[in-house]
């Protein structure tokens, strides 16, 4: 305890302490709030995905072997696949570069063998980016571990990458970020000479939740990125990440 002096004069003395500490109780008060009310939205938009996102990228799986930096393969793996596997990177890496220019994200990546362990990080067969706060992971599925799968991924993480977290989440739409994709992946049901909707069916996933079963959603995403200009695509990702409009920055 501190002495108190009887002295009004004296007492003012004091009055900037207790100011201060008054000062600092509020200001630790709203830092708890705010504390609370980052990680409430992190989990939130986590949701059910938020143990993958960890597992995908805090965690090194265990018997997974880092081949290369930030690229995880299954202990299952033979040499002879994972020679294979770690060209096709190479190879997807190249396609988007070649497309958009330089890469500059570098997303972990994470190969599984079966179906089983895919699953265990939240792919499917093919593949999946987890994009979070925490940045980019990749899972690839037994299935997917071609050229275009992985690029189609990597482009994910690209972009990802380059608005930042928080733009890609309050202003990249599902199908826009699949349109994307969809221009480095050259599996036969996503080009053009393939794809056989309507305008209004094209238009129409713009409005609706993207259904990543549906094969139509892509086909109409594929459509609508044929308007990106791919040589200033990442001009204007930086516009976005800058907090311009996605509907400006592209024209939608
Ligand atoms: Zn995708």
């Amino acid at each position: 305890m501190v002495f108190a002096p009887a002295s009004p004069i004296l007492t003012n003395y004091h009055l900037p302490i207790i100011w201060a500490l008054v000062l600092q109780g509020r200001f630790v008060h709203k830092l708890k709030l705010a504390l609370i009310t980052g990680v409430s939205f992190i989990i939130l938009m986590g949701g059910i995905s938020q143990r993958h996102i960890i597992e995908c990228q805090l965690i090194t799986p265990s018997g997974y072997l880092e081949i290369e930096s930030n690229i995880f393969f299954s202990p299952s793996i033979n040499s002879l696949k994972s020679d294979e596997l770690l060209s096709n990177i190479n190879l997807a890496k190249s396609r988007i570069n070649n497309t958009f220019g330089n890469m500059t994200s570098s997303p972990k990546v994470i190969i599984t063998v079966t179906e089983n362990e895919a699953v265990s990080f939240g792919s499917n067969l093919y593949g999946v980016t987890h994009l979070s706060v925490l940045g980019q992971c990749i899972v690839l599925g037994p299935e997917g571990q071609n050229i275009d799968v992985i690029a189609h991924e990597y482009m994910h993480a690209e972009v990802h990458h380059r608005v930042g977290w928080l733009n890609y989440l309050l202003n990249v739409p599902t199908w826009f970020m699949e349109g994307l994709a969809t221009l480095v992946d050259f599996r036969k049901p996503y080009l053009l000479e393939n794809i056989d909707l309507t305008k209004n069916e094209v238009n129409s996933v713009k409005n609706q939740t993207f259904n990543h079963t549906e094969i139509k959603h892509y086909q109409a995403a594929r459509i609508l990125a044929s308007d990106v200009n791919k040589s200033k695509l990442y001009e204007n990702l930086e516009k976005l990440k800058q907090g311009q409009n996605i509907n400006s920055v592209f024209a939608m």
